[in-house]
């Protein structure tokens, strides 16, 4: 009597599964629903950004959230100058996944954009006709797809720190309140917008409201957004991103003098570090090439050996930067570069978030405690480094202490931070569950989702 055909409980799990898979899916979105995908092809990698947001309420603030993030397999599009068609190829497994997650009637409304940042603007100051060859290919292959494809383009290192401080004060609510007792939308005081910390590979960007004005026109960036206007102070670095600042500070101590031809001691990596790396790929960029020596052997290997010394580190950090460059441009960071003096709060976020995350300092310390981390984290030695994080990627754990240097010699003696301003800066790679970077706020800005004008419509708490 209690015997049930095996055939029988199998079909009844099967249906049970789809009806779960179903409603885990598609189907529990609410009509009308919208998507927008960003392609965020960095230096080192390419990220794959879905956004949602209810098509009815698309110009209220703050409702545009994230619902999936797919890392692109391989390196960045950048390295793939001689073989393209590959650079097309490394984006479909993340495009396929999210052709899964939008409803098929909503793909041809769903808009698709590419920026590359400044591992393509190097590029294309290499050879251009390479860059050009990347973006085609990589355009190629999303126009292949059902989505809106609305172009692969390098992005200026402006655009990069503007969308980068349209996202955090996007996700944080900073731009505008209605206010109920006036009656209408009031401005935000300029203490509470936030500035944005953005550090990459290639480039590092630092963009914010000032307090007074902007003495240099070609850093300012303007905007009128839910009506207001705001002017706001930005700059990239290109060479300045962690990776090409790393190479700069190899080429510096290489041609310090050399008790061991051929070696070059690192007062960043740690006791006991030893690699050998071909000249070539320290000298392979715009940001070092022209450093190189006359007659010099690019075929040779150099053998990097780490002494962990933090006060040596910071001085050959220091040696990549020109404090005293700023000419007519007060007050000014560095490379005699104009910039007014940093107010308000800021957040940190792509590396200097990686870097201070896996020191464990990103919950608010003090200047001090963060020195003393970083000064004790460097003097470990590089067995007892690996020892301790078996499971780390080696080419990340390497460079810890080196990065670690690198963020507080750019933003003390860079940008001019102080122990008293320090801790107005919060180091945080998410906000609202979605990703900090600039790819939010491209799209807010190419879709209107950020209106010019406050929105008519007021949400009320319980829409
Ligand atoms: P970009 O590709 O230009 O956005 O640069 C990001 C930088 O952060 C590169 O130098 C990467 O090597 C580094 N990076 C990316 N992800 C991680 C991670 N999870 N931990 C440490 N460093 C990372």
């Amino acid at each position: 009597r209690w015997v049930v055909p095996i055939t029988l409980v199998l079909t009844v799990c099967t249906a049970i599964t789809l009806v779960l898979t179903l409603l885990a899916t598609n189907t529990t979105l609410p009509p009308g629903t919208k998507f927008g995908l960003v392609f965020d092809a960095g230096s080192s990698h390419t990220s794959l950004f879905v956004y949602q947001w209810p098509g009815d309420k698309e110009n209220d603030t703050g409702v545009v959230s994230q619902t999936m993030a797919c890392d692109v397999q391989g390196d960045g599009i950048s390295s793939y100058a001689r073989n393209p068609e590959a650079a097309g190829r490394s984006l479909r497994p993340c495009l396929d996944e999210a052709v899964k997650l939008i409803p098929a009637p909503q793909l041809a409304q769903t808009p698709v954009y590419l920026g590359a940042t400044a591992g393509m603007r190097i590029l294309s100051l290499q050879d251009p006709k390479a860059a050009d060859g990347v973006l085609a290919e990589v355009g190629k292959t999303i126009q292949e797809y059902p989505m809106d494809f609305r172009g692969a383009r390098i992005i200026s290192g402006a655009e990069e720190g503007a969308y980068g401080w349209i996202t955090i004060n996007y996700l944080l609510d900073t731009f505008t309140k209605y206010s109920v007792k006036n009656g209408g939308w009031i401005r935000p005081p300029a203490s509470t917008v936030l500035g944005a910390l953005d550090l990459g590979g290639a480039s590092t960007q630092i963009s914010f409201l000032p307090s007074g004005s902007i003495a240099d026109p070609a850093t300012a960036s303007h905007f009128r957004l839910y009506g207001f206007n705001y002017t706001i102070y930005t700059h990239s670095y290109l060479c300045y991103g962690q990776a090409q600042a790393q190479k700069q500070v190899i080429q510096k101590l290489s041609q310090e003098s050399q008790a061991t031809p051929g070696q070059v001691e690192h007062p960043c990596y740690h006791k006991g570090f030893k690699n050998k790396v071909m000249a070539r790929s320290i000298y392979d960029s715009p940001c070092t090439a022209h450093l190189q020596p006359r007659g010099f052997n690019l075929n040779q290997e150099m053998a990097l050996v780490g002494t962990g010394n933090v006060t040596k580190c910071q001085q050959a950090i220091r040696a990549i930067f020109n404090f005293t460059a700023c000419g007519l441009h007060h007050p000014c960071a560095f490379n005699g570069t104009y910039q007014p003096d940093a107010s308000g709060q800021f957040f940190a976020f792509s590396a200097f978030f990686y870097t201070f995350n896996f020191l464990n300092i990103t919950s608010g310390q003090s200047l001090l405690e963060v020195m003393d981390t970083i000064k004790q984290y460097c003097s470990r030695s590089w067995t007892n480094v690996t020892e301790s994080y078996p499971k780390h990627n080696l080419h990340w754990l390497q460079d810890y202490c080196a990065n670690a240097n690198y963020i507080l010699v750019l933003l003390l003696e860079g940008y001019k931070f102080s122990d008293k301003s320090w801790t107005s800066i919060r180091f945080q790679q998410k906000a609202s569950g979605t990703d900090i970077g600039w790819t939010l706020g491209y799209m807010l800005n190419l879709t209107n989702i950020v209106p010019v004008e406050a929105p008519v419509h007021v949400r009320t708490q319980k829409e």
